[in-house]
């Protein structure tokens, strides 16, 4: 039930009860007192009509006492008495017929010896066999009331006895017609449309006819009004033959045995009382309607407030936490609508701040270049970031729910290894390997730390950092490499020097000139050999420092790769190689550092005739294409396979092994050759095939005094 039901019942309660129970009362007090003077009114009707009845049964008494005691009769019963003769009869009976003619209300007189055998009658058909009741001694009279045998109609029968000589000698029995009775007795005066009387004998014998139904007098009995059960009281709620609910009001008759009865319906007598309960019911009714109509608009206003906080309450708690309950009041909804309004902007910062470390370690996560898992205590990855894509090539969302162990085979050197990945706190391997989906060898650290939050349950267990150590592992390698082939770069000139320079201290002590030019050239070549890869190595130190610093100027970069193709050509001729140049002699102008673009190109060509077996072919281009000049120095040498192409221009890399395979070089000119072209905002690409051979290329923006602008002084001029 919800607080607006709730809020209607107790206004009911209080409205609706209150009122029904001063009503019924005012009902039942307004009924009683009709009640009461209804039954007073039948009180003294019965009364009157049984004072009526009595006085009837009073005054037949005192005829039949007289009739009895009349002279002629007597005589004429002492004759008969004397001499029973059939002309003494005929006398009674003539004296009987008299006196019923002179009395109309009589039906029938007859006389009776003690016996009880008929000796007259005032008709000749009276019932022979009709037994008189002889009156009670003391009494002058007996009355009774009897169906009459010969007509079957109820009859009012009244006895006396009939003395001779002052000795009982016969009863003389006077038969009543009740039309009389009924007749005094219909007054029927306040007992309205349904009132009525009803005489009845104690033996529940109906007297007389009812008011409406003349016939009903024949079959009501006492026990149908209860009459006789009410003499006494002054009331009665009965039921009638009808079946309808009366009032009666119940009278003894005094010389007799009966009982006069007053009834009238209940309906009737308590019409007014009906019209008022149908009043105060419709009273009621519209009350109760309008306090179920007040009662609704109270409990809108009071709930309006309540069901808009609880609709606000429920969006934050389904995390709109922008919505506002902006109840301007000064009531205690008012104060509940602030502090929820607090609370959800109090939520809302919580959440944003939540919100905002979440992306932060998500954008921390994301940017590190370590793999991290989030696992649980079974090793299941929970969560990965993206670094983990560049250790096992598969996107982190495709990890979750996957197992480390299915995931990675780790090996220890040579050996198969099994991570512990439930650990304690943390822990950490170094030197682990595994490969890769692209079957490349993979150094790693590894580090498992436990996640120690106890509210953390069934939730990641541990934290496993990746952190990826082969390029270093192989730097490490490359270093390695490089320090035995450097020594062996610095070595080999200066041992070709030395001969050289001991062939000439040779020839000198004994004054040979011949060919001494030549050692002395060759002596200055493996110098200026030298030269370049000990400026090589400075030039990997400046530029790691950042202190290199290139003097830009207007070059005719035409004219320099002419020039560098030229002096080129011997050691080309040397390898048995064709060298040759396409392209202008002059007018490709660049900015740039002559020496530094020198450098480049020098190498790229140095290459070409390095990583090309004799009877090969280099061509040397330059050409414009759009804003850039393009620079290619082409072989037809051993090319470079897809394997190497990534790492080519990083330092110390050589597609072609360590100094035992034969091939020697420092792994640096090509790194140094594309940091030179890009501090020229140049670029150096390279296309080549295993085989078949390569194509470098290298492009310069032209010449233009902006570009002059943004390129001097160099950054690095500062430093
Ligand atoms: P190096 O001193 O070893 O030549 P570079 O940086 O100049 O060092 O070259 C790196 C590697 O690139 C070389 O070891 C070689 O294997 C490969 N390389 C460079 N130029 C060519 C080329 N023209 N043809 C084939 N391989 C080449």
């Amino acid at each position: 039930m919800n607080i607006r039901q709730k809020f209607i019942i107790l206004l009911l309660l209080i409205g609706v009860l209150p009122m029904l129970a001063v009503s019924t009362i005012a009902y039942i007090s307004i009924r009683d007192s009709l009640l009461n003077k209804t039954l007073d009114q039948l009180n003294s009707t019965a009364i009157k009509q049984e004072q009526k009845v009595s006085n009837f049964l009073q005054t037949r008494q005192e005829e039949v006492t007289k009739l009895a005691n009349q002279y002629d009769l007597q005589v004429a019963l002492h004759d008969y008495l004397t001499s029973p003769s059939d002309a003494h009869k005929a006398d009674l009976a003539a004296i009987l017929q008299n006196k019923k003619i002179e009395t109309s209300i009589i039906q029938s007189i007859f006389l009776t010896d003690t016996s009880g055998s008929l000796l007259a009658s005032s008709s000749l058909n009276t019932a022979s066999s009709t037994k008189l009741e002889a009156p009670a001694s003391g009494s002058e009279t007996s009355i009774s009331v009897r169906s009459d045998p010969a007509d079957g109609f109820t009859k009012l029968y009244i006895t006396a006895n009939v003395s001779v000589n002052r000795e009982r000698a016969a009863l003389l029995g006077v038969v009543f017609r009740t039309d009389d009775l009924i007749a005094i007795m219909q007054d029927y005066t306040g007992l309205d449309q349904t009132g009525e009387t009803v005489v009845a004998s104690k033996d529940d014998v109906s007297l007389f006819p009812l008011r409406f139904d003349t016939n009903a007098s024949l079959h009501v009995s006492l026990a149908d009004l209860n009459m006789k059960k009410l003499v006494g009281d002054r009331y009665g709620e009965e039921t009638d033959y009808r079946g309808n609910q009366v009032l009666v009001v119940a009278h003894s008759v005094g010389l007799s045995d009966w009982i006069v009865g007053v009834k009238i319906d209940q309906n009737e007598a308590l019409q007014a009382t009906v019209a008022l309960r149908n009043v105060l019911i419709s009273i009621t009714m519209i009350v109760f309607i309008a306090i179920i109509l007040v009662a609704l608009f109270a409990a809108q206003l009071f709930t309006r407030p309540i069901t808009k906080l609880v609709r606000v309450a429920q969006r934050i708690g389904h995390g709109d936490l922008s919505v506002k309950a902006d109840l301007h009041r000064s009531d205690e909804f008012g104060s509940l609508a602030t502090s929820i309004d607090t609370m959800g902007h109090d939520l809302q910062n919580l959440v944003g701040s939540i919100e905002s470390q979440r992306l932060r370690l998500q954008v921390i996560l994301d940017s590190t270049t370590e793999a991290i898992f989030a696992i649980d205590e079974r090793a299941n990855i929970i969560l990965a970031n993206k670094a983990v894509e560049g250790l096992i090539q598969v996107g982190p969302e495709t990890l979750t729910g996957k197992n480390m162990n299915e995931i990675f085979a780790w090996k220890h050197g040579l050996q198969d290894f099994t991570v512990n990945y439930d650990v304690d706190s943390v822990h950490t391997y170094s030197n682990l390997q595994y490969v890769d989906s692209t079957g490349t060898q993979r150094y790693v650290k590894l580090i498992v730390a436990r996640i120690k939050d106890e509210t953390n349950a069934g939730k990641a267990h541990a934290i496993v950092t990746i952190h990826d150590e082969t390029s270093s592992h192989e730097l490490e390698n490359m270093k390695t490499d490089f320090v035995s082939m450097a020594a062996h770069e610095l070595r080999t000139p200066l041992t070709a020097v030395r001969g050289y320079l001991e062939m000439v201290q040779y020839k000198q002590e004994h004054n040979d000139p011949t060919d001494v030019d030549s050692y002395v050239r060759q002596a200055l070549k493996n110098v200026s050999d030298l030269g370049g890869l000990i400026n090589n190595l400075l030039d990997i130190t400046r530029i790691e420092r950042g202190t290199l610093t290139l003097s830009m100027e207007k070059v005719d970069m035409t004219a320099s790769v002419k020039q560098i193709v030229s002096d080129q050509q011997f050691s080309a001729q040397d390898r048995q190689l064709s060298l040759s140049y396409h392209g202008p002699d002059s007018g490709g102008y660049v900015v740039g550092d002559p020496i530094a673009l020198r450098e480049i190109v020098n190498n790229l060509l140095a290459n070409a005739i390095k990583y090309t077996k004799p009877g090969g072919k280099i061509d040397v281009s330059f050409a414009q294409a759009g804003d850039v000049y393009k620079i290619s120095v082409k072989d037809t040498g051993i090319g470079i396979p897809a394997s190497g192409m990534k790492h080519l221009f990083s330092k110390f890399y050589r597609v072609h092994g360590g100094l035992d395979s034969g091939s020697t070089g420092t792994g640096l000119g090509l790194y140094i050759a594309r940091q030179m072209a890009e501090r020229h905002q140049g670029t150096l690409t390279v296309e080549s095939e295993e085989g078949v051979g390569s194509d470098f290329v290298l492009t310069l923006p032209i010449y233009s005094d902006a570009l002059m602008a943004s390129l001097r002084p160099g950054p690095d001029a500062q430093n």
